[in-house]
């Protein structure tokens, strides 16, 4: 049986694991992290394209249990006015609408799922080295374990040393202009926001908001900043960063002071960079997937199911083809169009959230706006983010008739 080494265990990395298990292959899992972190990263949106490959791994409805379907966004100015109302998902289909969940909870599912399947997970096993020789991948990890497989599989985040590996000349990630923060909180009176995410555009930050059906608040808030130094903003407190928010958005008609005036527990804060433009996702028998060689921004809200995508065409495309070079092309060229286009889609949105107008150019964008999207509000545009099926029992591309 051939063997996969994969790097980590965020979203792609136990994905492709299970597809791999499938499709015949040894597969062992190496994460950095010593323990999974149920708070890390807040929350994320999973789309409904990213819950089709869940189903076909049997773990949509685990993930669902604990999520808030959000198949709408609401638009909103910082004043409170309804700018409109656009889905979140294919357009005029609710039921099949994307959801919101902790992102230690899509991940404890995936690794649940894994672990279901015998899927072995290896922690605290940082990568440090990759050798490759003529028939075999060599993983050595920071404290001096190594591995070996026939191919090696980075699934290792947007800083990815399986990425610099495959092409030390690929571009680094871009900074967006936008830091982001969010947190939790509880707002007595509050009315769960039900199928819906809000989004208000703040008179000096961007602010997004959702109520659960027992009362807790997700939040977060994306601030136009130059790119923070390195570290730099783990060493602001959970109090400074409210204080801050709180000025910020103190213009801002309700909930969102309310909200910041609740926010409890920790206050999670990043810097917001995306990556395109990496020529290369595979070198000899080394391949990336996930946000390890394209990343978009949250503004999409698709990095987690682009990297479900990812996992489940690259299994197929080594189930498929003959060998792993054709594998890996073949994966590459079914894959990157998409994901750069995501890419791109994000880019533009980001450019309506930083907060670079003057007074009159945000009115402008508040009286443009809801013509702009009472068009939206039912039309297609955006179904093919959502929209976009992989079906495992059929053949990748190359092979159909
Ligand atoms: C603030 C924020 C909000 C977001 N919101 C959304 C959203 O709403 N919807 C959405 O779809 N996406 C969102 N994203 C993006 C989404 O989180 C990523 O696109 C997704 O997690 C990518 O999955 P991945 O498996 O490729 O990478 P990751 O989830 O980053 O997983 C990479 C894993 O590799 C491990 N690793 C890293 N280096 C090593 C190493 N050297 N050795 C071993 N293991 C290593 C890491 O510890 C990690 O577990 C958001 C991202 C951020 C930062």
């Amino acid at each position: 049986m051939p063997k996969a080494l994969v790097i980590g265990a965020g979203v792609a990395g136990p994905a492709a694991a299970l597809f791999l298990g499938r499709a015949g292959w040894d597969v062992e899992v190496f994460e950095a992290d010593s323990a999974p972190d149920p708070y890390e990263g807040l929350f994320l949106n999973v789309a409904t394209n990213g819950l089709a490959i869940l189903e076909q791994l049997g773990l949509r409805e685990r993930l669902v249990s604990d999520a808030h379907r959000a198949s709408r966004m609401v638009l909103r100015s910082g004043t409170g006015r309804v700018l409109g109302s656009v889905p979140n998902g294919p357009a005029g289909d609710p039921q099949r609408g994307s959801v919101v969940v902790r992102r230690g909870w899509l991940h404890a599912v995936l690794r649940e799922g894994a672990a279901a399947a015998g899927v072995p997970l290896r922690s605290g096993a940082r990568l440090v080295s990759i050798d490759q020789t003529a028939t075999s991948m060599r993983a050595t990890f920071a404290d001096g374990r190594a591995a070996e497989g026939d191919i090696l599989i980075g699934a290792d985040g947007i800083g990815s040393p399986t990425r610099r590996w495959i092409d030390p000349s690929a571009p680094e990630p871009r900074y967006s202009g936008l830091v982001g923060t969010g947190g939790c909180a509880r707002v007595p009176g509050l009315e769960p926001t039900r199928d819906a995410q809000h989004f208000i555009f703040g008179a000096r930050s961007f602010f997004g908001y959702l109520v659960r059906d027992d009362g807790r608040v997700y939040w977060f808030a994306n601030m136009t900043a130059p790119q923070p130094e390195r570290g730099s903003l783990q060493r602001i407190t959970g109090a400074e960063w409210l204080a801050r928010l709180r000025d910020l958005h103190s213009d801002d008609s309700f909930p969102v002071p309310q909200i910041l005036e609740n926010a409890h527990g920790e206050i999670g804060a990043y810097p917001i960079f995306d990556l395109a433009g990496v020529r290369s996702w595979s070198r000899g028998r080394a391949v990336a997937i996930g946000d390890a060689v394209h990343a978009t921004s949250p503004s999409s809200g698709q990095g987690a199911s682009l990297a479900l995508e990812d996992a489940i065409t690259l299994a197929m495309c080594l189930r498929d083809l003959p060998d792993h070079a054709s594998a890996f092309a073949e994966y590459q060229r079914v894959r990157r169009p998409r994901a750069e286009a995501v890419v791109r889609y994000a880019r533009a949105i980001d450019s309506r959230k930083r907060v670079t107008k003057s007074r009159l150019g945000i009115a402008i964008r508040d009286w443009m706006m809801p013509r702009f999207l009472r068009s939206a509000a039912d039309d297609t545009r955006n179904d093919w983010l959502y929209n976009h099926e992989i079906a495992w029992d059929q053949p990748v591309p190359s092979r159909r008739p």
